[in-house]
């Protein structure tokens, strides 16, 4: 009996002893502090979990294809297999095509792809990116003529996009939604109105469905860089300050006020001016813009490739839209 008291003791004492030595190594870690985000107000439960590394590769595979200039080899091999990985999200997708004069005179054959979820649905949310790379490096300083692989400027907004096609076929959100990836949006001229999106005021025009509409819009662009910060840009705040107020106020609840701070932007003549124009859905622009950089020292430069994108960054942005669509009933 003595015996067995002092065995039992003994593991006793070994296993107070074990749990202060755990704790003092713990307090005495020099590594970096981990900070538990702020608890998100949106029941998360109900929110599939965005997978950063299906977006951070789908990106990576855009960018194999090579530069996705409008009227390339590589630029239709990318199309064709955006349109068959969204067919293997959903047995609703569309390419609508067309040839597009620019400003420049040139002619670009656009290929905008439609992915919808959830037609049934009454209440629908447009979410859209661009996928074509610009073909000039126009901001850098050496080899301005050649092309740019566009990892953020293009690639991060359909990665995303993706991912979220791949949620929405393993969990149906409450609402519909509409993937609309827009051709030729980057090979405008700076200072030339209207001379980029072309994609998207063809499409804004010429919806690929009659008549069709949503209940508001958000464009993703460039939102892949590390350190990334999206203000509330002008013509959203002018067209759509609801749905600005709306995805921002989820995102600050998911802890992302760094990402998404209450600091108006400036006017930027994106794929979101013409949707909110002339299809007349309001439609909201979270794009990468800072007081101090603008766009960022890697727009429209060589820089704009993977070593840019950031796993943390797309998550952010990836969680946001996916805690807004599947927090989308009751309706706004
Ligand atoms: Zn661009």
């Amino acid at each position: 009996m003595k015996n067995r008291l002092t065995t039992q003791k003994y593991i006793l004492w070994t296993l107070v002893l074990s749990i202060a030595i755990g704790l003092f190594a713990c307090k005495t870690d020099s590594g970096p502090k981990y900070i538990p985000p702020a608890k998100p107000k949106i029941a998360k439960a109900i929110v599939p979990k965005f997978n950063k590394d299906s977006a951070y590769h789908y990106i990576q595979k855009q960018v194999d294809f090579g530069f996705r200039v409008p009227g390339t080899p590589e630029h239709k091999a990318c199309a064709d297999w955006l349109e068959q990985k969204l067919r293997s999200y959903t047995s609703d997708v569309m390419v609508q095509t067309a040839t597009l004069t620019g400003k420049d005179n040139k002619q670009y054959p656009m290929y905008n792809i439609i992915a919808s979820f959830e037609p049934q649905q009454k209440k629908r949310i447009l979410l859209c990116a661009h996928w074509d790379s610009r073909a000039i490096a126009d901001k850098d300083n050496k080899r301005t003529a050649e092309p740019i692989v566009g990892a953020n400027d293009g690639g991060s907004g359909v990665g995303v996009l993706i991912e979220i096609a791949r949620q929405l076929s393993l969990k149906p959100a409450n609402v519909g939604v509409d993937i609309v990836l827009f051709d030729v949006e980057d090979q405008g001229i700076d200072n030339v109105e209207h001379s980029y999106a072309l994609g998207s005021q063809y499409w804004s025009k010429n919806p690929h469905k009659p008549n069709y509409t949503a209940n508001y819009g958000i464009l993703l662009d460039m939102v892949g860089a590390s350190g990334a910060t999206f203000l509330k840009e002008l013509y959203s705040m002018e067209a759509a300050p609801q749905v600005v107020n709306k995805v921002w106020k989820v995102a600050q609840s998911l802890g992302y006020e760094s990402y998404f701070p209450n600091v108006r932007g400036g006017a930027i003549a994106d794929d979101h001016f013409y949707v909110n124009r002339d299809a007349k859905i309001p439609t909201v622009d979270i794009i990468h813009y800072t007081q101090e950089t603008g766009f960022g020292d890697f727009h429209h430069t060589h820089k704009d490739n993977m070593d840019l994108i950031s796993k943390g960054t797309l998550y952010v942005v990836g969680n946001t839209v996916m805690t807004l669509i599947y927090s989308e009933n009751p309706p706004l």
